[in-house]
């Protein structure tokens, strides 16, 4: 049985198999998480995305992770929040599920998601991780090589948040 659980970290010190960026669809660094994996995986990283030609939001794209304990980096480009009208759900839920879809291909077992599109672009955090929770269920309801899923935040607020609505899942 795969494990859904939320930690309370700074996503750069994860030992998995897999850690997702919440990127910028040039895939070449911004702030927030994604300065703070660049960072830490250092120049390595950002050639590779460099290589990589930028990525459309809701979709997302995989690199080495370098000098993460991390091996690989998942970036997906999250939607903006526009009110919530313009489609953010569906892109939202389309970033973890083809992060899941990519870890799933590559046969890996554990995977870090941030609260993708949370930061900077807006998104209400209730919300947000309804959608990340309930995605990753239903991905995993399909058998793949996955074991554990972790929803890393970055504040107590948002680890709470997490833990209610994973303690409160039906299933
Ligand atoms: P976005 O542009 O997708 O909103 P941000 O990086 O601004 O991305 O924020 C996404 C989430 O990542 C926020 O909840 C933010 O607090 C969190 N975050 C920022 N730095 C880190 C980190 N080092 N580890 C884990 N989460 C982080």
């Amino acid at each position: 049985m795969t494990l859904l659980k939320a930690v309370k970290d700074d996503i750069t010190t994860l030992r998995v198999d897999a850690i997702v960026n919440a990127a910028k669809p040039s895939l070449l660094g911004g702030g927030g998480v994604d300065g703070a994996i660049h960072n830490a995986a250092g120049r390595g990283l950002l050639e590779e995305c460099r290589r990589l030609g930028g990525c459309p939001t809701g979709d997302a794209k995989v690199t080495s992770g370098y000098n993460l304990p991390a091996r690989y980096v998942i970036h997906t480009v999250g939607p903006v929040w526009h009110g919530g009208s313009h489609g953010e759900a569906e892109l939202l839920t389309s970033c973890y599920r083809r992060s899941l879809e990519i870890a799933a291909k590559m046969h890996l077992e554990s995977i870090a998601f941030p609260a993708i599109s949370t930061g900077v672009y807006g998104y209400p955090l209730l919300q947000a991780a309804g959608i990340a929770i309930s995605t990753a269920q239903a991905f995993l309801e399909q058998s793949s090589s996955l074991q554990e899923v972790i929803f890393c935040c970055f504040s107590d607020g948002d680890f709470q948040v997490y833990n209610r609505l994973l303690s409160t899942r039906t299933t």
